[in-house]
């Protein structure tokens, strides 16, 4: 392919307690990618991503980002790194404006010149956002509330962008919005893992993807093969 490996999991166990959540998964994201993760309920989705972002700990296997190994890096530093996560189900500051919000998403950075930057920039990609500067953080609707943690995570200015369930809950409108979203946000340099049970959208957006079944990567691959793959078909594209 000829990019360079931005993260490298390998062979990567965690358990919860006896439940053991992911049986030594391979996965790599290369420069400028976007990766799509996708699988059923329980597969281990999210938990692939909170071990990348430092939430859960690996019982084994590593993680490098940039070569760096960053298995035992505690959360708050992986933000630094340049990994931003997107959680599911949003997570916005509920009783914060949406200014305090996006300020938030800088709290690592010092830079004040850059960060009045990128909050000119989240705004203007964001214009609901921008209307909606003053309000707080509760009352926006799902899709507000979602644009607004992927701002949040912009704020970081994160060379790799770990987003789970982007169109959870959402009307299949603004599904279309938010991936037009998440690509653009490719398009200006920032390397997306894309965690979907959304698997046709996920299959459209990306070049790469895997598939998780119960702990394990059962299947990866070019999006566009895997979206033809009659397994692939059957079990996650409605036939
Ligand atoms: P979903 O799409 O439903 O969020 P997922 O593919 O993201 O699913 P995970 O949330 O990663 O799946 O869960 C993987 C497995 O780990 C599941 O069996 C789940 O019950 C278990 N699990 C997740 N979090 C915990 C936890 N904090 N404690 C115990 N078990 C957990």
């Amino acid at each position: 392919m000829g990019v360079a490996t931005l993260l490298n999991l390998e062979d990567l166990n965690v358990h919860y307690g006896a439940i053991w959540a992911l049986k030594g998964v391979n996965l790599t994201v290369g420069e400028g990618e976007i990766v799509s993760l996708i699988g059923a309920n329980g597969a281990g989705k999210s938990t692939t991503l909170r071990a990348i972002s430092g939430v859960v700990k690996a019982s084994s296997g590593g993680i490098s980002f940039q070569g760096e190994d960053i298995t035992k890096v505690p959360a708050h530093d992986i933000v630094k790194k340049g990994i931003a996560q997107v959680p599911e189900g949003r997570r916005v500051f509920a009783n914060l404006s949406v200014l305090e919000n996006l300020e938030l998403g800088a709290y690592i950075r010092r830079d004040t010149r850059g960060i009045k930057r990128d909050l000119d920039d989240v705004l203007d990609r964001f214009p609901r956002l921008k209307e909606r500067i003053g309000q707080v953080a509760g009352t926006l609707s799902g899709g507000e509330q979602q644009m607004l943690a992927i701002g949040r995570a912009l704020m970081t200015r994160p060379k790799l962008m770990l987003l789970d369930e982007p169109s959870m809950g959402l009307a299949p409108l603004l599904v279309k919005e938010i991936f037009s979203i998440i690509r653009e946000i490719n398009e200006e340099g920032t390397t997306i893992l894309l965690v979907e049970q959304n698997a046709r959208m996920a299959l459209q957006v990306a070049s790469r993807a895997y598939v998780l079944e119960t702990g394990r990567i059962v299947l990866d691959g070019l999006a566009k093969e895997l979206a033809m793959n009659e397994d692939v078909k059957k079990a996650y594209l409605g036939g």
